[in-house]
C-alpha cells in the first residue's frame, strides 16, 4: 500500500475543499486531482496542480482575448493542425505538477528530461522508508538476444526464485546496515547523507515534477514506448491515461500523429514509391542498413 492512512486523510480533505474559481478548469482532471494512482509495488503518480485545457491551446493559437474556443470541431481541427505541423508552442500553455513515487534506477531514467522542473525528497534531511521495487515475477527477463539494450525471456521458476530471495535479502541487509548506521544508540550515528549510499538502486524515492504539455507529449513518446524500460514506461501509461483526461483534444491528436504514426527518411519513402508502383524491393536493394530495414518492414508487418 504506498499510501497511509495519514496521506490518504490529506488527500480526501483536499478533495472535500472545493472552491469557485474564473480560471479554465478541465473536468476530466478535477476527478484526477490529489489522487494517488499505484504504479509498480510502492510507487504511485497523483496530480497535484494543472493550468489549462484544450480550448487554452486554442486561446493561445488564436491570441484571443477570451477563452478562445470555436465549435469543439473547430477546436479539433486546429489542435490537429498544430499537431502535424510541430506548432509546439500553444501546447507549452498548459503545465501540470506530479507528486511521483518511484524507485532510484527509474528516477535516473526520468531526470534525464530536463525540460521539468524537479523537486526531490532529501536524503540528507530525512531517513528514506524501507521501501523497495522488487519485481513480479515475470517481469524478470534474460538479456535480449537481439536488443542489447533490453530484456527477452522471462527467466525459468528456480532462476527467478534465486533472483527473487538476492534482490529482497540485500536490500534488507542493506537496510538494516543504513539504520544502524545513522542510529545515536550508543554511539554518534553516520550522517543521513553518507549512509544513504549504502541502499541500492530500487530504492523509492519521491518528487514533485512539473512540466509543460509539450515536454510531456515528448517524455511520453519516448517513455511510452516498446523501447522503453518497463518499469519506467508502466509510469508513462498511467500519465498517458491522466492526459487523456486531462485535454482529449490535445491527446487524440498526439495518439494519432505521434505515438500512432511513424517518420518516414527520404530513403524509405523512395522504397515505398518503388514498392506501390510494384516493384519487389528487398534490404540489399534499399539502401537501408538491417536494423533500419527490419524497422521499416515492422511498420508495415
Ligand atoms: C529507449 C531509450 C534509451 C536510452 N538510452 C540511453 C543511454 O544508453 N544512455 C544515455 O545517456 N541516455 C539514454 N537515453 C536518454 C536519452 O538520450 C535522452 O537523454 C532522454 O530521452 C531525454 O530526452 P531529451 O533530451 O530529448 O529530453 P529533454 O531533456 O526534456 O529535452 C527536450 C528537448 O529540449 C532540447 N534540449 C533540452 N536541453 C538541451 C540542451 N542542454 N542543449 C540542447 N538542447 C536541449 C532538445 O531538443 C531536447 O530534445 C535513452 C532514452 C530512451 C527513451
Amino acid at each position: 500500500m504506498p499510501l497511509s492512512p495519514d496521506q490518504d486523510a490529506e488527500i480526501a480533505a483536499l478533495r472535500a475543499t472545493a472552491r469557485p474559481t474564473l480560471r479554465a478548469v478541465s473536468e476530466g482532471m478535477e476527478a484526477q486531482l490529489y489522487l494517488a494512482h499505484p504504479v509498480l509495488d510502492h510507487g504511485f503518480v497523483r496530480v497535484v496542480d494543472y493550468m489549462g485545457d484544450d480550448a487554452a491551446i486554442c486561446q493561445a493559437a488564436r491570441v484571443s482575448y477570451g477563452r478562445g474556443t470555436k465549435s469543439v470541431q473547430n477546436d479539433e481541427g486546429l489542435i490537429r493542425y498544430l499537431m502535424r505541423h510541430w506548432h509546439s508552442t500553444p501546447f507549452e500553455m498548459c503545465e501540470v505538477k506530479l507528486h511521483v513515487k518511484l524507485p532510484v534506477f527509474v528516477a535516473r531514467q526520468w531526470i534525464r528530461h530536463r525540460t521539468a522542473n524537479v523537486n526531490e525528497y532529501s536524503g540528507r534531511y530525512s531517513i528514506l522508508d524501507r521501501e523497495f521495487y522488487i519485481p513480479q515475477a515475470d517481469a524478470l527477463a534474460a538479456q535480449s538476444a537481439v536488443n542489447n539494450q533490453g530484456r527477452g525471456e522471462v527467466l525459468g521458476a528456480e532462476e527467478a526464485a534465486r533472483v527473487l530471495d538476492w534482490l529482497k535479502g540485500d536490500a534488507m541487509r542493506a537496510y538494516d546496515h543504513y539504520e544502524a548506521m545513522i542510529s545515536q544508540d550508543g554511539q554518534q550515528g553516520l550522517a543521513r547523507e553518507l549512509a544513504r549510499m549504502n541502499l541500492p538502486a530500487n530504492i523509492y524515492t519521491q518528487w514533485y515534477w512539473k512540466v509543460d504539455l509539450h515536454n510531456l507529449f515528448h517524455f511520453l513518446r519516448l517513455r511510452a514506448d516498446a523501447h522503453a524500460q518497463y518499469e519506467i514506461r508502466v509510469y508513462a501509461d498511467l500519465i498517458c491515461d491522466l492526459v487523456r483526461a486531462w485535454v482529449p483534444l490535445a491527446w487524440a491528436a498526439f495518439a494519432d500523429y505521434r505515438l500512432g504514426g511513424v517518420t518516414l527518411s527520404a530513403q524509405a519513402v523512395a522504397v515505398l514509391r518503388r514498392q506501390l508502383a510494384g516493384e519487389a524491393v528487398t534490404q540489399e536493394g534499399s539502401g537501408m542498413s538491417k536494423g533500419e530495414w527490419r524497422e521499416f518492414m515492422g511498420v508495415w508487418q
